[in-house]
């Protein structure tokens, strides 16, 4: 099955209204050339209206990095889906290891964050993966299985249809070091399996993007695997030469798949 691949940059808490003008134009300005990917771009929330507005008459579209389960109320401090629907948003991130560690995010609330993400209308880019510590118990598989099961529990297997997966080792993630291509593509293969087994169509058009420190020369060969989807960019993407590196290297893979 064809699946068009995502490129998508998590500018985590970066930026001001000077570096977000000047990143988004630079990549704007080079992104044409990758015509055949889809392009995402997640600034904080209070960059998302110049996001968004910067983004207009291209193809590259915004997302948030985060939202709240409700749509409106006394939640000080909180941003619902329908309020990021109204910023221009089309995608959410959804249970980044960040979120999960820093924020305390379990698995029930990340699960009720997917749901109100597409009850809002956006596009829920749910992340999953396992520590250091994880892998070395050989324990990866079983954790990504409970985390996929505590959304799948919630929303059911055809809300799949609807979302985007990113498998990102928190070993790999700002660390510098990368899953290699093998290493990825086997969770990849995993995670496809396991969505199989409750619906294989919807299996085999779900994108499921690798993130851990993808640079301009890794990502190649990492899009190269047959399950990889593209990437999910953190750091890279805070450089418009890298990104649009990054992006011509998943265009390239697109092309000839
Ligand atoms: C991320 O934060 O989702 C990420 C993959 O970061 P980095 O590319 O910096 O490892």
């Amino acid at each position: 099955m064809h699946r068009r691949f995502i490129v998508a940059g998590n500018w985590k808490m970066h930026g001001s209204r000077d570096t977000v003008m000047r990143l988004v134009k630079g990549i704007t300005d080079g992104a044409a050339v990758s015509s055949d990917i889809d392009i995402v771009l997640f600034p904080t929330y209070v960059h998302l209206a110049q996001v968004h507005a910067l983004l207009q008459g291209t193809a590259i579209v915004c997302g948030a990095q985060n939202l709240y389960p409700g749509t409106q109320g006394a939640f000080t401090g909180e941003v619902s889906g329908p309020m990021l629907v109204d910023a221009g948003c089309c995608y959410a991130l959804i249970g980044h290891s960040e979120r999960r560690a820093i924020l305390h995010e379990g698995l029930e609330l990340v699960a009720a964050k997917f749901q109100a993400a597409q009850q809002a209308g956006l596009i829920p880019l749910l992340c999953v993966g396992e520590t250091q510590a994880e892998r070395e118990h050989k324990q990866t598989e079983q954790v990504i299985a409970q985390q996929l099961a505590s959304v799948m529990e919630k929303v059911g297997a055809e809300a799949w249809s609807q979302a985007v997966i990113a498998y990102e080792p928190i070993w790999a993630i700002g660390t510098g070091l990368t899953a290699t291509p093998e290493q990825a593509q086997h969770v990849h293969a995993f995670i496809r399996a396991y969505i199989a087994k409750q619906h294989v169509a919807i299996a085999g058009g779900i994108r499921i993007l690798y993130g851990g420190s993808v640079k301009p020369d890794n990502a190649a060969q990492l899009f190269a695997m047959p399950d990889i989807d593209g990437g999910l960019i953190g750091g890279a993407s805070l450089d418009a030469k890298s990104f649009l590196a990054i992006c011509a290297a998943a265009n390239k893979s697109a092309v000839m798949a």
